[in-house]
């Protein structure tokens, strides 16, 4: 159990929150194993049941396909399917016709469990001018951006999608609470926060990058309940993604 926090004052009461999941094989380009949709992710729709969290699995259509029972899973806990492109390739390495098909293969496979027109390109890379595509393939939102690299802070447009970075990478929220708990304070609403299933099998062993294999496992599990336990605790609110309104947003 984590211990009980005293309210903040400040940064809590209009704070929107929204966990989101990238739904993939294990850890690409590293390992393309699918432990973390067989081993992680049943444990994660429990500890988000238990904790009465909504999310958003940015699933690609490859795991879809391999794993219906997962997209279908998804969606029956009540959890928002987003897109997550269908191979995980980098769109960065794709023409306009590959990216095209990425989204035309993709959608088509994920639409079959569900309204989807939330995004997220694989390795949070997407190509401005590829952003238009999104809108031509029915999507809404876009939350490929991310405030901790070097393209949010580039010149980029909404293209008449709502584009919602992420805020941190997953790892940080592995960091012991003394360092990781003032991030999550200062970051403006929303947060975007965002996990893999497969931080939620122990791969210490295996020859991952080290920032990625440290603290997966059991130990993952119990720091986001922390970090869940912790928001709630402070009284924020948590979304869908495709439930932001456009001024929340940047
Ligand atoms: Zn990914």
């Amino acid at each position: 159990m984590s211990t009980p926090r005293t309210t903040q004052t400040g940064w809590n009461r209009e704070r929107t929150v929204c966990f989101t999941i990238d739904a993939e094989p294990d850890c690409p380009p590293f390992l393309w194993s699918w432990r973390g949709i067989e081993e992680g992710a049943p444990k994660l729709f429990d500890l988000l049941d238990e904790l009465s969290v909504p999310a958003t699995f940015f699933t690609t259509g490859d795991t879809a396909a391999h794993y219906p029972s997962f997209a279908a899973e998804v969606v029956e806990r009540g959890h928002e399917l987003g897109c997550h492109g269908h191979s995980h390739r980098s769109f960065m390495d794709m023409s306009v016709e590959e990216a095209r098909n990425e989204l035309s293969e993709s959608s088509s496979i994920l639409r079959d469990f569900g309204v989807v027109t939330s995004f997220r390109a694989p390795y949070l890379q997407l190509p401005e001018p590829f952003v238009p595509l999104l809108k031509e393939h029915g999507y809404l939102l876009d939350s490929s951006l991310a405030k901790y690299k070097v393209a949010y802070w580039r010149r980029w447009h909404s293209s008449g999608l709502i584009r919602v970075p992420a805020s941190i990478t997953s790892s940080w929220l592995r960091l012991p609470p003394k360092i990781r708990d003032p991030i999550l304070r200062s970051r403006k609403t929303p947060l975007v926060l965002f996990v893999h299933p497969w931080e939620f099998v122990d791969l210490r062993k295996t020859g991952i990058r080290w920032d990625c294999r440290a603290g997966t496992g059991p130990h993952a599990l119990s720091a986001i309940k922390d970090v869940i336990e912790l928001l709630q605790a402070e009284g924020v609110h948590f979304s869908h993604m495709r439930d932001l309104e456009r001024e929340d947003t940047g």
